[in-house]
């Protein structure tokens, strides 16, 4: 088996998550007391997201790539960023290391191709949804083109991520906020949605949205299984 490097802490509520998908996979493929050989990375998010705020990509690329070089010097095998925000610097930590980089937009891309699906919702931070990291790799490399919601309900998602879910709170209102702008997705030509951050599985749930929902942490938690057990 080989070893995962996770950067994790973006926010830890979704490492949490990372976490236990990884391990229960590899439990699922190999059998009962079989766990991930994994080495976790948990950067303090608070340093990331006042990086965001400024704009100041650069700095969170080094501190980023620090941490890749932290996870090659200890065993790791292969580099996952536990968020898509992050995944803004994606080439600069890709570059850090000789590792490969799994990325998030890869593993979603494949699985919404997969179910033969090409236009879905893209819900996550502004950055996500608004800068073209994200919408433009999944466009290019894997043929779906990303819906976003209307400003104001990308800014109203965006303070729900970091004010809420980033803090450890899942309440009913943003579940049934985040229902309510997969169905809008939908009205405009959605044919399903992706949990563009690596929370929003943790406040939806097993809620039943009424189309196909692709949670980015768990695919991409599923990839590095695949790698890992390859
Ligand atoms: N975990 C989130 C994401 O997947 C948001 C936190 C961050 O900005 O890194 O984008």
């Amino acid at each position: 088996m080989r070893t995962i490097g996770l950067i994790g802490g973006m926010s830890w509520e979704s490492t949490v998550e990372y976490y236990r998908l990884i391990n229960r996979g590899v439990r699922d493929r190999l059998g009962a007391l079989h766990s991930a050989r994994l080495l976790l990375d948990s950067l303090d998010f608070s340093v990331i997201a006042a990086c965001q705020r400024e704009g100041d990509w650069d700095g969170a690329g080094v501190l980023l790539a620090e941490s890749a070089r932290r996870l090659h010097a200890g065993g790791a095998e292969c580099i996952l960023i536990g968020a898509n925000t992050m995944h803004r610097v994606a080439d600069t930590v890709a570059s850090a290391t000789p590792l490969p980089l799994i990325h998030i937009v890869d593993a979603t891309g494949h699985a919404i191709r997969a179910q033969g699906l090409d236009t879905m919702l893209l819900l996550g931070t502004a950055f996500t949804m608004e800068q073209p990291f994200f919408r433009e790799r999944m466009q290019r490399d894997h043929g779906v083109r990303c819906l976003v919601p209307e400003p104001a309900q990308r800014a109203e998602l965006h303070r729900v991520i970091y004010e809420e879910l980033c803090a450890g709170q899942f309440r009913p209102q943003a579940r049934e906020f985040l229902l309510g702008r997969i169905a809008d997705g939908v009205r405009a030509g959605a044919q399903g949605a992706i949990l563009g951050c690596t929370e929003l599985g943790l406040l939806l749930g097993d809620a039943e949205a009424g189309v196909p929902v692709f949670d980015t942490a768990a695919l991409h938690a599923a990839a590095a299984v695949a790698f890992a057990l390859a």
